[in-house]
């Protein structure tokens, strides 16, 4: 069938079917969702998504809305821990991004202001209720429906990965659509598998075939391959698991020795996707006629073998090109010398518009400076009595500077007031405990470039083949249509 959450995810969350269980930013743990425990460990919740923010059934977790915010369980957990804590297979994969630990799952009476990115925390009135569940479990966690996107930050990783900065691009420039055909390889982890399926999808089928094509075309389709037999194998079940099996057809192969028909059939590509470590070596097999392919897979693309004649074909050479379109081709390499290897090999094979990219995603650190006494003790400085006042003075000063702001519009400078003893313990505990801070200065920082580079994209396009005869019948339909 074609159910997949991905395309059609409904309302709720459903038994049977992958959903997010999103901790953190960079944190997801991606789940299908049992309602009873199929390993049949006896616990008596059934299947239970542990996290280090606490545990939460999933039986909990069906039939509730996407998006929906769900607190730790606080179901006993003595007897999971008395079984050696029965984990989820799949862990979610944590990014080691010091920023994460300002989101929301670690503090659960912390929110993100969606406005300036600060971290508001709410009042000890309102952070009661969060509190017990803090004291029962550790947090809370949010339900999220698949996407392309998230399966990218949480799939198990198995290969390096495309991410959504660049299939976004590539999706777009191959001219990836509803309906089309698109060449994929190697699959790796999946990542841009998910994305292109979702691409390509053109809904279930419908009665009416307005254009008289047949049913299949129309819904788009994904030919994917493989050569590594585990990740194959291991795709292959994502794809099942996903309902996206019949938009996505994944092939065990080494494409470039033995190209892109499957089962004899042409994918008929309008649009390819390269991801391999030698692109120029799967070209040949991406041409419109009998590709000039080396006898011996070691000479370049496009060079006659050695001894100077190519192998006679076996059978009618087939294209797996679609014929009645210009084909739009995207490599992705790491290396300016790959990149180079591939337009080489391009240029000899018809190839043309090419042209390289690199895009260069950097994630912009915003934050507030923390003034007060974080700004000695947090770095680690030692805190005397003094360097507390001095700190606690500034906190003093910047708040009676904005108050005076608000309420009389006037910028003024403070004063340096002296910290009054009682009040001294009062703000000392509360800073202590965290529960407010004053902020300083808005402060930036990017990431460095060199940690931005993921890989040269190398577009190109091979135009539609236009022999006499299809002039010939171009006109005659001109002229009838006059
Ligand atoms: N695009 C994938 C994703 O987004 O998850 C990652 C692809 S990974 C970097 C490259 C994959 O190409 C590897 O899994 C490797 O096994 C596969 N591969 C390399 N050479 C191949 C070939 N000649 N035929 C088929 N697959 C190949």
């Amino acid at each position: 069938s074609h159910s997949s959450p991905f395309l059609h995810p409904g309302a709720v969350a459903k038994t049977d079917r992958l959903s997010i269980v999103h901790l953190k930013r960079d944190l997801q743990a991606p789940t299908i969702l049992k309602d009873h425990d199929e390993d049949d460990e006896g616990y008596s919740e059934g299947k239970v998504v542990n996290t280090r923010f606490g545990s939460f059934p999933h039986i909990t977790l069906i039939g509730l809305p996407w998006g929906a915010q769900v607190r730790a369980s606080k179901v006993d957990t003595g007897s999971r821990g008395r079984r050696g804590q029965k984990q989820e297979k799949k862990q979610p994969q944590e990014k080691k991004r010091k920023r994460d630990d300002a989101d929301s799952a670690e503090h659960p009476n912390k929110r993100r202001d969606s406005e300036n990115g600060d971290v508001a925390i709410s009042t000890p009135a309102e952070g009661k209720e969060e509190k017990e569940a803090e004291t029962a479990a550790s947090g809370f966690i949010h339900l999220l429906p698949p996407t392309p996107e998230n399966w990218t930050s949480s799939l198990p990783h198995r290969t390096q990965v495309v991410y959504t900065p660049d299939y976004s691009y590539i999706l777009h420039r191959i001219r990836a659509r509803p309906g089309s055909s698109i060449i994929e390889a190697g699959a790796g982890s999946g990542s841009f598998t998910h994305a292109s399926a979702r691409a390509v999808f053109h809904g279930y089928p419908r009665e009416a075939d307005v254009n008289g094509t047949s049913q299949e075309e129309k819904l788009g389709k994904v030919w994917s391959f493989e050569f590594h037999e585990l990740r194959h194998q291991k795709l292959g079940e994502e794809i099942k698991e996903h309902g996206l099996d019949g938009v996505v057809q994944i092939t065990h192969r080494d494409v470039c020795e033995d190209g892109f028909l499957v089962e004899e059939q042409s994918p008929k590509a309008d649009a390819i996707f390269l991801d391999l470590p030698a692109p120029w070596l799967a070209l040949p097999h991406l041409t419109r006629s009998s590709p000039p392919i080396p006898s011996h897979g070691t000479s370049e693309a496009g060079t006659p073998a050695a001894n100077g004649t190519t192998e006679a074909p076996t059978t009618p050479f087939l294209s797996a090109l679609n014929p009645t379109k210009p084909v739009h081709l995207c490599t992705f390499s790491p290396c300016i010398e790959q990149v180079q290897r591939t337009i080489s090999a391009m240029r000899k094979l018809g190839w043309v518009d090419i042209e390289m990219v690199e895009l260069s995603q950097k994630r912009f650190e915003v934050r507030r400076e923390r003034i007060g006494i974080d700004n000695g003790a947090q770095r680690g400085l030692q805190t005397t009595p003094a360097s507390v006042d001095e700190a606690l003075a500034r906190l003093i000063e910047v708040e009676g500077t904005f108050k005076t702001f608000h309420e009389t519009g006037e910028k003024v400078e403070g004063k340096k007031d002296k910290v009054n003893p009682n009040n001294r313990e009062k703000i000392l505990e509360s800073l202590v405990e965290r529960k407010v801070y004053k902020e300083g200065n808005l402060v930036h920082r990017c990431e460095p470039e060199i940690k931005t580079h993921t890989s040269y994209l190398v577009f190109a396009v091979l135009p539609q083949e236009w022999s006499a005869e299809d002039e010939e019948k171009a006109r005659a339909k001109w002229v009838v249509k006059i």
